[in-house]
């Protein structure tokens, strides 16, 4: 099978590592890619928001099918273009990835398919968001209403920050609070079929203790050793099973990769948000643990057929990721920086590019992650940690306690009848 891969970020590096790795995959070719990428995969060029380029650029290179990194593509329409070329393609069409590009579509949908998840108001103005505000009373979130790379959400006890962040956006979500410890829940799916992947729990915030602005991710572990028992089961009957089913209702059937952002708050698991596509670092740890070939896989979903694959397979042990993020990340990075130290397995690019005499630079605001596995938790944090450890790009950071909280077995569920958080990690 030839195969084109969309994207060029940490998320595609490990796609492209997956898909390199299945013996099926005779060919991989990724647009625009990466320098990391570079490694497994034939590089095109391609503006990857286009979906006529990269539809044509499927058909110019006879691939068998297309996998849609990104949100932005999707949103765009990108899958839709392939597939009215006759190629197959995992990503949903650009009516369905609304689930992740309105806030406000995907809570209707929710409520439509009665999937558990936070009350909510859409507001569009100051008015109308203090009342919602007040409504709810702090901590209040506010969420743009449109993509915003994972950082156009506002959890804040300050309700002049959380107003002006409103205005800010115009449009905005705004919800009730859920206390309790995250997990995100990947699930392929052909529209009907539905198979979940291992539940990875991402850590948003900058700074150890969950502290400072939120990130696009900063590190991520697998397996979560304190999820009730039946989580995955119950997600998928409550939330993801109902919400396919609401979609096919309005004729706008998803598949492709449906990303369940959840906090499981002393009421059960509830959902925080819809992605459309894999989530970035999670995805790096659960492929890591991804035994069975992972193009056979999206293949199956992308061409209708996943009810016939066989069960997933899975490695023992753990997984864990690190991210190393530019200087003055989440605020607009430095870029340009030479990295060295990078080249080993495990080193994920995510945001770096090549000179024209060779050197790696950084290029974005998370630059790579050394990602890990190991027997345990503790054994592949230490290796993600020694992977980091040896990359030299000056002025990054990265956390120093990512997977620390489930390592000790901190990660504490809040109880029935109690309603105090536990937070993140
Ligand atoms: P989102 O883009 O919706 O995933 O939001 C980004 C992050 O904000 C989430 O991962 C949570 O940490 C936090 N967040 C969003 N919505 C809520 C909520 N209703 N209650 C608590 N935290 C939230």
């Amino acid at each position: 099978m030839r195969v084109l891969l969309v994207g060029s970020g940490g998320r595609e590096h490990a796609l492209a590592l997956g898909l390199a790795a299945d013996p099926s995959v005779e060919r991989l070719i990724a647009a625009p890619g990466n320098p990391g990428i570079a490694g497994v995969a034939e590089l095109r060029q391609v503006d990857t928001a286009d979906p006529a380029a990269v539809a044509g650029l499927a058909v110019e290179e006879g691939v068998d099918l297309v996998v849609i990194g990104p949100e932005a593509p999707l949103v765009a329409g990108v899958a839709d273009a392939v597939r009215a070329k006759g190629v197959a393609c995992f990503g949903p069409s650009a009516e369905a990835a609304r689930l992740e590009g309105s806030k406000a579509f995907a809570k209707d949908v929710m409520i439509a398919a009665g999937v558990p998840t936070a009350r909510a108001y859409t507001c569009t103005d100051e008015a109308g968001t203090a009342h919602a505000l007040d409504e709810f009373g702090a901590p209040y979130v506010v969420k743009n209403d449109g993509l915003a790379a994972g950082k156009g959400v506002v959890v804040t006890d300050d309700r002049a920050a959380a107003l002006a962040h409103a205005a800010e956006c115009g449009r905005v979500v705004v919800e009730e609070y859920l206390a309790g410890p995250e997990v995100s829940l990947f699930v392929v799916t052909d529209g009907e079929a539905a198979v979940p992947l291992l539940p990875a729990q991402d850590f948003k915030r900058v700074g150890d203790g969950d502290t400072g602005p939120n990130t696009g991710g900063m590190g991520a572990y697998a397996p979560l050793p304190w999820t009730p028992p039946g989580l995955v089961e119950q997600v998928m009957r409550e939330v993801v099973h109902p919400t396919l089913a609401e979609m096919r209702r309005r004729g706008t059937p998803f598949a492709g990769l449906l990303y369940v952002g959840l906090a499981i708050t002393a009421a059960g698991p509830r959902v925080i948000e819809f992605n459309a596509r894999f989530g970035d670092p999670e995805t790096q740890v659960v492929l890591a643990l991804l035994e069975s070939p992972l193009g056979g896989l999206l293949h199956a979903a992308a061409t209708g057929t996943l009810a016939a694959h066989p069960p997933l397979r899975w490695r023992d042990g753990a997984a864990v990721t690190v991210v190393l993020a530019a200087a003055n990340y989440p605020g607009t990075p430095r870029t340009g920086d030479v990295i060295t130290g990078a080249e080993r397995p495990g080193v994920i690019h995510a945001g770096t590019r090549r000179a024209a005499d060779g050197a790696l630079l950084s290029a974005g605001g998370r630059v790579l992650c050394g990602t890990a596995t190991g027997p345990d938790l503790a054994a592949a944090r230490d290796a993600a940690y020694a992977l980091i450890a040896g990359v030299q790009l000056p002025g990054s950071h990265h956390r120093s306690d990512i997977a620390d909280a489930a390592v000790r077995g901190e990660v504490r569920l809040p109880s029935r009848g109690r309603d105090e958080a536990t937070g993140n990690g």
